[in-house]
């Protein structure tokens, strides 16, 4: 089976022949741009023989390339039309492993990879990157292709408007580098909004277990109302975190989680009038560090 994936003629053709359609709530659109598919695979810089995730291949566009390049690949795909094309490609090669089905489900039991790839769907994309940095299953590199919006809150800086828990949690893990931004006209269909290629290189600098259990959630937390003081956001973490332990929410629990919240913002030097969208990284980490040690 030959397919050409740089026109969006030939592949409608194919995907007629085969009786597959594409699918808006699986966020299929095709890169049919040579030239930014190879840019991205470079952008890898992976070693032959390295275990790589793909997110979504769809039809194989960058898998063959892939294989080709010597890495063993494990393919995430849900549509189970393009999973048989997939089997049809590839089922041969050594080096491929399928995974059929949500790949938000699928992950966890897989076995873990130096390396992933991914133009991801949009409708998983943020919650996908999220998921898998939280639970700590963390990739030396990943390039991954976002809409611009997602994108601009991966690379945000604090006080910026894209600044955001997401943003704190992408940097908690990885330095985020921008890479080229693709226009509509490089998929198939083609979208309505640009999107944007990123690297994603693992932090040497920080050990993923510096985080205290609470990091997440409080960041979560003081971004929920982000144009509330941070010592308001935090009394109501810190709140919903006593009525969770089986306190009563009574005055004695919100005046408990008041002083705590205060003692919190003083041990890590923050003024309580300040807001999420202003502090950086090692703020974070250390009033979470200051919050988990009073909850003991
Ligand atoms: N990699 C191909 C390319 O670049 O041309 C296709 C990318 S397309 C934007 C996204 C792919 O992810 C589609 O093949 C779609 O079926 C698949 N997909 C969508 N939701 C998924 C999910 N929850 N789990 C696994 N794959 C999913």
């Amino acid at each position: 089976m030959e397919l050409n994936y740089n026109s969006a003629a030939e592949l409608r053709a194919f995907l007629e022949k085969e009786g597959l359609g594409m699918r808006k709530k699986y966020g299929q659109n095709f890169l049919i741009n040579p030239a930014v598919r190879r840019a991205l695979i470079d952008a890898l810089e992976a070693e032959p023989d390295a275990e790589l995730w793909e997110i979504g291949p769809g039809l194989g566009a960058m898998t063959g390339q892939l294989l080709e390049k010597g890495l063993s690949v494990r393919a995430f795909e849900i549509d189970p039309g393009f999973a048989r094309i997939l089997r049809e490609l590839f089922g041969l090669r050594p080096r491929f492993t399928l995974i059929e089905g949500d790949v938000m489900k699928t992950w966890p039991s897989q076995p873990a990879a130096s390396y992933l790839l991914g133009n991801l769907p949009y409708n998983i994309a943020a919650a996908l990157i999220a998921d898998m940095a939280e639970k700590k299953r963390l990739f030396r590199r990943m390039v991954l292709t976002v809409q611009r919006e997602v994108a601009l809150r991966m690379v945000a800086r604090p006080g910026s408007a894209d600044y955001s828990s997401f943003s704190v949690l992408c940097s908690s893990v990885y330095t985020v580098k921008p890479l080229m931004i693709i226009r509509g006209a490089s998929f198939y269909p083609r979208p309505n909004v640009d999107s944007q290629g990123l690297k994603l290189e693992l932090r040497k600098d920080i050990r993923p277990d510096a985080y205290p259990a609470v990091f997440y959630p409080l960041v979560r937390s003081l971004f929920a109302s982000r144009r509330k003081m941070i010592k308001n956001n935090l009394r109501s973490f810190i709140l919903s975190d006593i009525i969770k332990k089986g306190l009563v929410a009574s005055n004695a629990g919100q005046a408990a989680a008041e002083d705590m919240a205060d003692e919190a913002l003083a041990q890590s030097r923050i003024k309580g009038e300040e807001r999420a969208e202003k502090l950086g990284l090692e703020a974070f980490v250390s009033l979470a560090k200051a919050v988990e040690n009073l909850r003991k």
